[in-house]
């Protein structure tokens, strides 16, 4: 074997350490009740280490979970960069989930320590008693800390008068940096440990893909919580890239974001489709700053993409999930092409990131061609995406046959088309699809349209059981304020666009898609709903 390069593993520490020396002057920008709160790159990399020496005081050592409940704010930034760096592992926890699910993942977990902002103390409180394990809880801003069972500090108290180096540990790359919880359809919620390289090499990815900010002139704003999935990388690549970051703190609703927006003036923002949606329902105000805005976590109807675009802002579509880190593939067209025809690749989930290998796999185990017609279910390898849920062990590492194919690829369950030159399209979720007859009726497909239509504000399509077609679907709306439409109206506008045998002859209309804890449309929810007599239907 040849001599090659030095064999220098990726760790978290080094983000930390780059962005703090390298990009020392950029900004981490907190929303609070009274505006902005500064702080410099460099003075989160001091903060974070100091926290790192707070910790250990507190007796974390080796790979022990640290648990964060708090929104975006620069305390959370500090805690995703000390807690990997140290050696020990951070465990975001999704605070709108249920206590009791919010138990179980801490305790599955084996969380030692829980950092949590002072506003979310309601929701751990209760939790507590339910959560033996857990022996510390520190404390971010002001309040009554009270006397719960665990020992409790207050997050300034315990960084306070502590060194600002520490000789973070050498770790090997494939050890545990970062963990996140997934909550399927069926059985407990599942964790998926990120490793210091996948964390590593996500963070260059997601800035090489330029959407979310490239370097010290631009400011991103990631409206996805810093509780789902590392909030797609945003924070790692800022960190290693000096983009300055604004983080919404508790103010993510349509009033404050875009009151921030106007006032701080972000280059790039992320985040899923329903708070933007929000935010052009509630009155966007000045958008001038942006130039790019990632939207993903669920498919971006077509029509935001347009809507935005008659503001001046460029939306760039993108997919992704927990087990990979997320990122997936972003939507970008080929250079050079005429507005409309651009359009066509826009609306697509995307094209391939590099490093993300996929394969399309048909009803009976067979691989499809890419050929932008061949629907089957998505399965990916690469190097940010998980081989295994938390809870196994290396001789048997946690692998349900129906996340995991038998050689090692990740089962997305996602289904759709790829076009030979890698852009992704998905027709549906596994569980979603709509099998009607035997013909697949693609659910997103219908949404997009429906929401196409100027009076629909949000749509939803199921499967329900249907006595001679086995599935038909079932079209839920929500009919944009102060709009009027009719069923039959929409039922026109779909037959319109789409082969008859797709068209919904079941609808409902309903005051809000039910969502779930990250803001994704939750469709379980409408088929308990229908299944329960609770959903009122036209039939036509
Ligand atoms: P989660 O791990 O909770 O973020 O969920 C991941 C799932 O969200 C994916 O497997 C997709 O089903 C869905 N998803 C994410 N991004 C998109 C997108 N751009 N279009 C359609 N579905 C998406």
């Amino acid at each position: 074997m040849l001599s090659t390069m030095q064999d220098v593993p990726l760790n978290v520490s080094q983000i930390l350490r780059h962005g703090s020396v390298i990009h020392a002057a950029s900004r981490v920008i907190t929303w609070t009740e009274s505006g902005p709160r500064e702080r410099t790159f460099a003075e989160v990399g001091a903060r974070a280490t100091r926290l790192a020496h707070g910790l250990r005081e507190l007796g974390v050592r080796g790979d022990e979970r640290v648990a964060t409940l708090m929104w975006n704010n620069a305390e959370h930034l500090e805690a995703y960069l000390a807690v990997p760096s140290m050696g020990a592992v951070l465990h975001t926890l999704n605070l709108r989930l249920p206590a009791d699910q919010l138990a179980y993942i801490v305790n599955h977990a084996d969380d030692r320590v829980i950092v949590v902002d002072a506003s979310l103390l309601s929701v751990l409180e209760p939790l507590l008693p339910a959560v033996p394990g857990v022996e510390h809880v520190v404390v971010v801003g002001g309040g009554e800390l009270g006397s719960v069972r665990p020992a409790v500090h207050a997050y300034e108290d315990l960084i306070a008068g502590r060194p600002d180096d520490f000789d973070w540990p050498e770790l090997d790359e494939r050890t545990a940096a970062a963990m996140c919880y997934t909550s399927g359809t069926t059985g407990e919620p599942k964790g998926v440990v990120y490793s210091h390289r996948s964390v590593y090499l996500h963070a260059m990815q997601v800035n090489m893909a330029r959407v979310l900010g490239s370097g010290p002139e631009d400011t991103t704003l990631p409206v996805v919580p810093m509780f789902h999935v590392n909030a797609w990388g945003v924070p790692h690549s800022s960190f290693l890239a000096g983009v300055n970051l604004l983080l919404p703190d508790r103010f993510a609703q349509p009033g404050p974001l875009a009151e921030m927006i106007a006032t701080v003036r972000p280059t790039h923002a992320a985040g899923v489709p329903t708070v933007w949606q929000g935010l052009l329902t509630a009155g966007p105000g000045d958008l001038s700053s942006l130039r790019s805005l990632v939207i993903g976590g669920s498919a971006c109807p077509p029509a935001l993409i347009r809507a935005f675009d008659a503001l001046g802002v460029r939306v760039n579509h993108a997919w992704g999930m927990t087990e990979m880190s997320p990122l997936g593939t972003v939507a970008e067209p080929p250079p050079g092409l005429p507005a409309e025809e651009e359009y066509d690749y826009r609306v697509t989930q995307g094209r391939l990131r590099v490093g993300v290998q996929a394969r399309l796999v048909g009803p009976d185990g067979e691989i499809l061609r890419w050929d932008g017609r061949s629907v089957g279910e998505l399965e990916v390898r690469g190097p940010w995406i998980a081989a295994a849920y938390y809870g196994g062990t290396s001789a048997e590492p946690l692998r349900p046959a129906d996340r995991f194919s038998p050689d090692g690829w990740l089962r997305t369950g996602d289904i759709g088309t790829i076009t030979p030159d890698g852009y992704l399209t998905l027709t549906d979720r596994a569980k979603d699809v709509i099998k009607s007859g035997g013909e697949w009726i693609s659910s997103m497909a219908l949404e997009n349209l429906l929401m196409d239509h100027p009076a629909i504000a949000e749509a939803a399509v199921v499967a329900v059981p249907d006595d001679k077609w086995g599935e038909r679907p079932l079209a839920a709306v929500v009919v944009a304020e102060g709009a009027q439409v009719t069923f039959e109206e929409l039922h026109r506008f779909l037959a319109e666009r789409i082969p008859r045998w797709q068209l919904p002859e079941r609808w409902t209309r309903i005051d809000a898609v039910p969502k779930t804890s990250v803001g994704k449309f939750d469709k379980k929810v409408l088929r308990r709903r229908y299944a329960t007599d609770q959903l009122p239907v036209t039939r036509l």
